[in-house]
């Protein structure tokens, strides 16, 4: 008796801590066969040494089983909650990344699903020909220019080694 409870409690930690994972439905679906499989043997060794019809225990083991069974799947199908920068499918953290498919199992995030990063706000654009635009245009060009002037003057530095000498 202790045996089937400590059995259930195990079950169901499985199927709990590995819901909506291939784990915790393999732990639902195995976990009824070892119970009935055990009371059944049960029945035969009492047949045996008794001689005795012990062929209920296999009934309340079968009813146990159902019991377990049950709640294992409930707990199995709960949703996970998920950090909101993980992969649906499969959890791969995608933090940093803007596709919008996990690299790792190529699952299509849709609409729904939270974004692993938020939108950048978009920045107002300057209409053509504006104020802000020319000034821009300005500075570039007179940067241009003093940038022309630099590579003149490096490319032919005054000559200084030499004196000039009038006659
Ligand atoms: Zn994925």
């Amino acid at each position: 008796m202790i045996f089937v409870v400590l059995y259930a409690i195990a079950v169901w930690t499985i199927a709990w801590r590995f819901r909506r994972r291939w784990p915790a439905f393999a732990a639902v679906l195995l976990a009824a066969p070892p119970i009935v499989l055990s009371a059944h043997f049960d029945v035969w060794l009492v047949r045996t040494v008794f001689d005795e019809d012990a062929s209920w225990l296999v009934t309340l083991a079968s009813l146990f089983a159902g019991i377990i069974v049950f709640i294992a799947l409930l707990l199995s199908f709960q949703p996970r909650s998920k950090p909101s920068h993980v992969c649906v499918v499969c959890e791969y953290d995608m933090r940093g990344l803007s596709a919008r498919t996990c690299p790792e199992c190529g699952a299509e995030l849709t609409e729904d699903t939270p974004k692993p990063q938020r939108a950048r706000p978009i920045l107002p654009v300057a209409p053509e020909g504006s104020l802000a635009i020319q000034l821009a245009d300005n500075r570039r060009d007179r940067k241009r220019e003093s940038s022309k002037l630099s590579a003149v003057t490096k490319a032919a530095p005054p000559a200084t080694d030499t004196p000039i000498t009038t006659q």
